[in-house]
């Protein structure tokens, strides 16, 4: 079945809506929309019937089994057939439902293609209300064009909620604000595999969509909470990157907390941010570089004010 909508406008979208990892949504790096078709969407088994593909943008979580497929998070719509091709070589059943981890275009922007094959879109609720309208990220200032109906969550929750799919217990946990304003934990207690989305990932300094309500302090909250729901023998899907473990997610979680309290203490000593800057807060962590400013000055505005 082919899903891509190859209108212009669409591709346009694609065209701008590529950012290159692992500096994606700082330094954006525009690609013609032909070079999606560089991209393959390898797969990885996680355990039992759970996988992994990834392509460009956030890795997908796939559980298959007799109740269908339900699929975590979409990237972007070019790759809408290359993904359903991948499925197609785990399971007979096309996409049943397709759950967002949060509202960013390269989690999302396959949501209007799998949503037109009939699937059913599934999304903390804050994550459905961004994708009704324009919105504008933090940092890059990217802006995000709303989705058509079709592309929309239809089944929204706001805690938590669980489905009974394919032999396990799937729960959608809403963990507070962290990297956005709506972002979901998509915990698979049978397997023991959770998808972090961006609340977690490998790539170094996290983004954090302070402009979408997202914040340091609740990322940190968010992920000392998904720490408490998982155990050392979890598989850890993260919103980029490779498997990670507890351990490795406890260790990111460190990195934000000695970071926050070089902040915190700049903020206590009155330093404007040029000299909180010279205290290299990020020392250790991160390269001196201009994304590792613009990084720390968003951060620190978190506990300056504007
Ligand atoms: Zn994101």
């Amino acid at each position: 079945m082919r899903l891509i909508k190859t209108s212009n406008t669409r591709i346009c979208h694609a065209v701008v809506s590529y950012f290159s990892l692992p500096i994606f949504l700082f330094l954006p790096t525009l690609l013609l929309a032909q070079d999606f078709a560089n991209v393959e969407i390898t797969t990885t088994a996680v355990r039992d019937n759970i996988y992994m593909l990834q392509g460009s943008g956030g890795n997908i979580g796939v559980s298959i089994g007799d109740d269908g497929t339900l699929i975590v998070d979409d990237q972007f719509a070019p790759l809408s057939d290359k993904i359903a091709a991948a499925i197609a070589e785990l399971t007979e059943h096309p996409v049943t439902f397709v759950v967002n981890s949060h509202f960013h275009y390269d989690h999302s922007d396959g949501n209007e293609n799998f949503g037109r094959a009939g699937a059913y879109i599934v999304a903390q609720d804050n994550s459905r209300r961004r994708m009704e309208s324009t919105q504008v990220l933090a940092g890059s200032g990217r802006v995000q064009e709303p989705y058509d109906e079709v592309g929309l969550p239809t089944i929204t929750f706001f805690d938590a909620m669980r489905f009974y799919f394919n032999g396990n217990a799937i729960d959608l946990i809403n963990t507070g604000n962290g990297h956005t304003d709506g972002d979901a934990q998509i915990y698979f207690r049978g397997a023991n595999v959770i998808h972090t989305g961006d609340m977690f990932v490998r790539y170094g300094l996290p983004f954090i969509d302070h402009s979408n309500g997202g914040s340091m302090d609740g990322m940190i909250d968010a992920l000392w909470n998904i720490a408490g729901l998982i155990d050392n023998d979890t598989i850890i899907i993260p919103g980029h990157g490779q498997l990670s473990t507890r351990d490795d997610l406890l260790d990111y979680r460190n990195m934000l907390v000695v970071i926050r309290g070089k902040l915190e203490q700049a903020e206590v000593q009155g330093l404007s941010p040029d000299a909180m800057l010279a205290t290299e807060p990020a020392d250790g962590f991160a390269q001196p570089n201009d994304n590792t400013t613009d990084w720390l000055l968003r951060a620190y505005g978190e506990y300056t004010g504007p």
